[in-house]
């Protein structure tokens, strides 16, 4: 039980305990009269019409577009964050337009017919730290029969995960690495991220996976190995994507991956499961 004036984040394993008015880790959530809520509720940093296959997502409605939108905030710390001036910064620094869940929807619907919008892709920053929006922006696009796609770190609570899987229909979910000491240098929890793909999954959702290979950390055989062995104990079919990292914020002195390590991993995981993708080479 968290103390008078404090409390408990349960959005993912983190728990953040806070004074009220304090910011959690992940800058995105505050704690407010006994609660914790979404500072970033509405609030849209990036708003860009992509082709599915940038989510990276190359098995649900392939050639068409979908509306994507991100705001600020991240409860990792990828020191190879490709998003870092949005995901690892608050909301003084991350300059925001505000929007709601129907002017969202009706902007996806309006691009339906003219520039094949297939509906809202939740990503760039992490999403579920503020997943009332997503929720709430995904009742909406559902409503006007169109698809909600979540691209996420999958470091989130079972009952996140359960309120939303309904509402989803595809995901690209990151697996960064095979274990928790992996996780433990990104600052996450490999199990969580586990159950977020098996949940997800279950619930009908067209799930697509993500490994960046990052060189002297998770480029071993037995890494892509365990990754791929991991993927396959949901579902052989589901699509993994093995793609190849380059210098960005906290790693910007490191080099990229070599291209042969990627496709050479990549042929490594097909052992194990019919669908593998390379990306970034
Ligand atoms: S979502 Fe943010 S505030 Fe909540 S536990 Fe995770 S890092 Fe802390």
């Amino acid at each position: 039980m968290s103390d008078v004036g404090e409390a408990v984040c349960k959005t993912c394993p983190r728990h953040c305990r806070l004074a009220d008015g304090a910011i959690g880790f992940c800058r995105a959530r505050r704690a407010e009269g006994g609660r914790v809520v979404a500072a970033n509720y509405g609030q849209i940093s990036s708003l860009a019409l992509d082709p599915i296959e940038k989510k990276p997502i190359a098995f649900f409605h392939p050639g068409s577009n979908i509306l994507s939108i991100g705001s600020y905030g991240c409860n990792l710390r990828c020191p190879f964050c490709q998003n870092d001036g949005i995901s690892q910064h608050g909301v003084d620094e991350v300059p925001c337009r505000a929007a709601t869940p129907v002017e969202l929807a009706d902007l996806a619907a309006r691009l339906k017919d003219d520039r094949d919008n297939i509906g809202l892709a939740y990503t760039y920053n992490e999403p579920l730290v503020g997943w009332e929006f997503v929720r709430d922006c995904a009742k909406e696009i559902r409503a006007r029969g169109m698809f909600n796609v979540l691209v996420s770190n999958g470091c989130a609570s079972e009952e996140v995960i359960s309120e939303l899987a309904p509402l989803i229909d595809a995901a690209n979910i990151d697996l960064k690495g095979p274990s928790q000491d992996y996780y433990g240098w990104v600052g996450g929890d490999f199990k969580a991220v586990c159950r977020t793909i098996s949940m997800l999954h279950e619930a009908g959702c067209h799930v697509e996976v993500t490994t960046l290979v990052v060189p002297g950390r998770n480029d071993a055989d037995a890494d892509i190995d365990a990754i791929a062995a991991f993927v396959a104990s949901v579902s052989p079919d589901i699509p993994l994507h093995v793609t190849r990292f380059f210098p960005r914020w906290r790693m910007s002195d490191a080099s990229p991956t070599p291209v042969a390590t990627v496709r050479s991993l990549a042929d490594l995981a097909r052992r194990r499961l019919s669908r593998v993708l390379v990306g970034n080479c």
